[in-house]
């Protein structure tokens, strides 16, 4: 066995005797160039970990040990660690899935009027918590509560991060070790591990089911509530819907309940519609108006989703209610910093003046036309055509779609869309050129053709999502053979 050791360290060490020195590559000239354009410390750093890899890969028999090819090797590396690098990592993308609110691309985009005043916010000093008529402190909360009331209809309103943490925030300064009452038909998961039950437990509240999955009625309620109930928690059912034989409580129903029982009911409406009608051809929402008008205690919602904004959990509803959350401990901790209150100021000021069809990317988007989606997959057609390229044997046309809203939000609704279909090339090469592309594109396969759905590409980003459809295909025709490892091939891309 010593032997055996011995023998494969001999062949070990003549691998990795075949492998440049370090120093031989930071001298050269591509690490000298380097240098001058990202700091002698990154390219020594970016240097040690390509040799780092090469090392395992010799080591592992994935590379042969000749010093002209690893240094050829080591240097075509170090160019690509050193194009990543510069690249940020939180990237602008063109979203070509067709759904609007995409989660993992960061739900919606925000409006230009929203961002000059994002802008001009964060470029300098702003009055977070400055009150500019006295002269002394003032409060996060005065920036949007004026405009919640007068949207919502409410008392009072808070914002914290998201509508998660307006969830968590209110389970634990009003229930903690006390009961929250719950329909089973509402104990749902939200996404990313967001699980009502866990919640409520996790703020050391007592869960209390009542009703079945399908079917809930006031009666159930009536009977689990009692001395112990903190509140009666309405969770809307945003992500997925329950169809045939159910029954529900009406909020009317519980509101009387909690009346009758002194017992606040609270309702999670997570999609975000603060009033009707967030665009035309919609089915209607829940509104977070319509909750406060029915007498519900707290209603929460997010930012992000319908209504358009920036990331944020709004909290509204009855003045003592929201009190005891501003003044719970934990209310300090899930604040947000005033990029995100100046892009909410801005999205509600919008809403309020009923301009959010024209000023809100997702709501436009939602409201818009199937033409005008149609147009501006002809016009990415166009930009096929006007860069004259050789795309040989590759057919791209314009294709009906469906495409969805996205983000846990009207589950059911298909908004008919178009999309440019890309086929006659390798799909899974194509898809995967498009992420690599500089702008990045998000893209969707179908039956081995690439699928670019406009509903959710801007018009402004029309040219570019053409060029870098061009650029990606060229790509795949050009570097199939490249012999580039899965992993790096990506970064030359620069375009
Ligand atoms: C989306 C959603 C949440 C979570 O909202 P975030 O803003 O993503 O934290 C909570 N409840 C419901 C009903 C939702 O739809």
């Amino acid at each position: 066995m010593v032997r055996y050791a011995a023998v494969a360290g001999d062949v070990l060490s003549r691998q990795l005797r075949a492998l440049p020195p370090t120093h031989a590559i930071l001298a050269s000239a591509e690490a000298q160039r380097l240098s001058l354009e990202i700091s002698h410390g990154a390219v020594r750093a970016l240097v040690r970990r390509v040799m780092a890899d090469i090392r395992a890969r010799l080591r592992a028999h994935e590379l042969p040990a000749e010093r002209e090819f690893l240094i050829r090797h080591a240097l075509g590396e170090l160019a690509r660690a050193a194009h990543r690098a510069r690249l940020p990592t939180l990237r602008s993308v063109l979203n070509a899935t067709g759904v609007l609110l995409h989660t993992n691309l960061g739900r919606a985009p925000l409006g230009e009027e929203v961002l000059a005043h994002v802008s001009l916010v964060g470029q300098g000093y702003a009055t977070l918590e400055y009150d500019l008529a006295r002269g002394r402190r003032g409060h996060r909360d005065a920036i949007v509560r004026p405009l919640l009331q007068e949207i919502l209809g409410a008392e009072d309103a808070l914002v914290v991060n998201n509508c998660a943490a307006a969830v968590l925030l209110a389970c634990t300064a009003l229930a903690t070790g006390r009961d929250v009452v719950v329909s089973r038909g509402e104990l749902v998961e939200i996404g990313g591990g967001f699980r009502v039950p866990e919640v409520i437990t996790s703020c050391g509240a007592r869960l209390v089911e009542v009703g079945t999955t399908n079917r809930t009625r006031i009666e159930d309620y009536a009977r689990a509530v009692g001395p112990d109930t903190a509140m009666i928690l309405r969770v809307h059912r945003s992500n997925f819907a329950i169809t045939g034989f159910t029954a529900d409580a009406t909020r009317e129903e519980l509101v009387a309940l909690g009346h009758k029982a002194n017992v606040p009911v609270v309702e999670d409406l997570g999609s975000g519609v603060l009033v009707h009608p967030l665009a035309p051809g919609l089915p209607r929402e829940p509104t977070v108006r319509e909750s406060i008008a029915a007498g519900v205690g707290l209603v929460m919602c997010s930012g992000d989703k319908l209504m358009g904004g920036p990331q944020a959990g709004i909290v509204a509803g009855r003045g003592d209610l929201v009190e005891k959350l501003r003044q719970h401990p934990l209310a300090r901790a899930l604040r947000p910093g005033r990029l995100v209150m100046s892009a909410l100021e801005a999205t509600l000021r919008v809403v309020a003046e009923g301009r959010a069809s024209v000023a809100l990317p997702v709501v436009r988007a939602l409201s818009e036309r199937p033409e005008t989606v149609r147009a501006r997959a002809e016009a990415v057609l166009a930009v096929l055509v006007d860069l004259g390229v050789d795309v040989h044997g590759v057919v791209a046309k314009v294709q009906e779609t469906t495409a969805r809203v996205g983000g846990g939000t009207m589950p059911t609704v298909r908004l008919p869309s178009y999309a440019v279909r890309v086929s006659g090339i390798d799909a899974v090469k194509l898809e995967k050129a498009l992420r690599a592309g500089n702008p990045a594109v998000v893209a969707r396969m179908e039956d081995h053709a690439v699928l670019l759905d406009l509903r959710a590409v801007a018009e402004r980003d029309v040219r570019a999502l053409g060029e870098a459809l061009v650029t990606a295909v060229q790509k795949v025709q050009g570097g199939g053979a490249d012999g580039g490892s899965d992993d790096t091939d990506n970064a030359e891309n620069g375009g």
